[in-house]
């Protein structure tokens, strides 16, 4: 088969499409042709190695593959060859306190396909049975990629961490990203009123088109102002940020009381100093959220199919272009998913 191999991290050269043999799915696991594999911010922490952390040489990237089973593995039930799938890409090892209580997510062996183990830039992918979920034929491959990892952290920092109510007021830092479309929706979804930053004019028309509330240009106006102006000087509920630290600060100084800040990741950088009496004078969380539960994405999916949850395709393009699609994401030109076609 054809599969996209990273034998040493670097830039966008690393990224080589190689012919090697065909994987051969255990007796729990799967065969999956892949149709459709997205690409995240996660591809490129993985082609470019992060200190302290190791990758398994040589390996496969692609987290978010919807495909068709090829073949079951001998004691797999309920799944069959030809079925239409989407894959839930967190690896837990179903035994533990935080497995069985479904915060598989919190599990101390966690994991994520393509990160962890081969992942699905690539024509064929074997993954374990129980991370399968079924898809219909109305949902597309390139649609049903583009949910799984960015849907899936969306819910559980607005709704699981954060808590949204009702008439609150969030932020949604980078609203253009994957994970920021995505949490436009669900904040919506959920009754709240989303503002949202964004780097261009057009993506903030996109985003309104996805329910966002207001916008604002980060590189026009200081969010922070234009987010006060907004809501009457009365700061917000809720940031969701996934930028990391050219917005920390003024994030938590954003917050109203009782405010919450979810974080899930560093576009911009990870070192910060905070102004610690923010957060104990106005009663402030500072929550992590990392992924999200199985079930959550059972969840989200039964959303999408009803179209209550729209995923956002930036672009399709073949998997031969994978390159060209992590230099799309690092200029930070795609609104939504960029999703290879396999
Ligand atoms: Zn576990």
């Amino acid at each position: 088969m054809k599969a996209v191999r990273i034998h040493e991290h670097g830039g966008v050269d690393v990224l080589k499409l190689e012919t090697i043999d065909d994987p051969k799915p255990g007796p729990d696991e799967v065969l999956i042709e892949v149709k459709a594999c997205a690409v995240n911010h996660l591809d490129l922490w993985v082609r470019r190695g992060i200190p302290g952390q190791r990758f398994p040489l040589p390996m496969t990237p692609g987290s978010d593959i919807a495909g068709v089973v090829r073949e079951v593995g001998s004691t797999v039930k309920g799944i069959r060859a030809r079925d239409r799938v989407v894959i839930q890409p967190g690896l837990s090892c179903h035994r533990c306190s935080s497995c069985l209580a479904g915060e598989d997510n919190l599990c101390r062996s966690y994991g994520i396909i393509g990160e962890t183990r081969d992942g699905g830039c690539a024509e064929l992918v074997v993954v374990p049975a129980i991370n399968i979920i079924p898809i219909r034929e109305s949902l597309a491959f390139e649609e049903a990629a583009a949910v799984p990892l960015t849907f899936l952290t969306a819910w559980h920092m607005v709704v699981t961490r954060g808590g949204v109510r009702p008439g609150d007021d969030v932020l949604v830092h980078a609203g253009g990203s994957g994970v920021g479309s995505a949490a436009i929706q669900v904040a919506k979804l959920n009754g709240a009123r989303v503002i949202t930053t964004v780097g261009t004019d057009n993506k903030a028309q996109r985003a309104r088109e996805l329910g966002a509330d207001d916008t604002i240009n980060h590189r026009k106006y200081d969010f922070y102002t234009e987010a006060r102006k907004i809501t009457g000087k009365r700061g917000v509920d809720l940031v969701i940020d996934s930028v990391g630290a050219d917005v920390w600060h003024k994030s938590i100084k954003l917050l109203k009381a009782g405010g919450r800040l979810v974080t899930c990741g560093v576009t911009s950088g990870f070192e910060v100093t905070t102004d610690i009496r923010y957060i104990f004078f106005r009663n402030l969380s500072i929550l992590g959220s990392t992924m999200g539960s199985k079930s959550e994405l059972l969840h989200v999916m039964r959303l999408v199919e009803r179209k209550v949850l729209k995923p956002v395709v930036d672009s399709v393009v073949p998997l031969d272009k994978v390159g060209e699609a992590h230099k799309r994401m690092e200029a930070r030109k795609h609104f939504g998913k960029i999703v290879l076609k396999v």
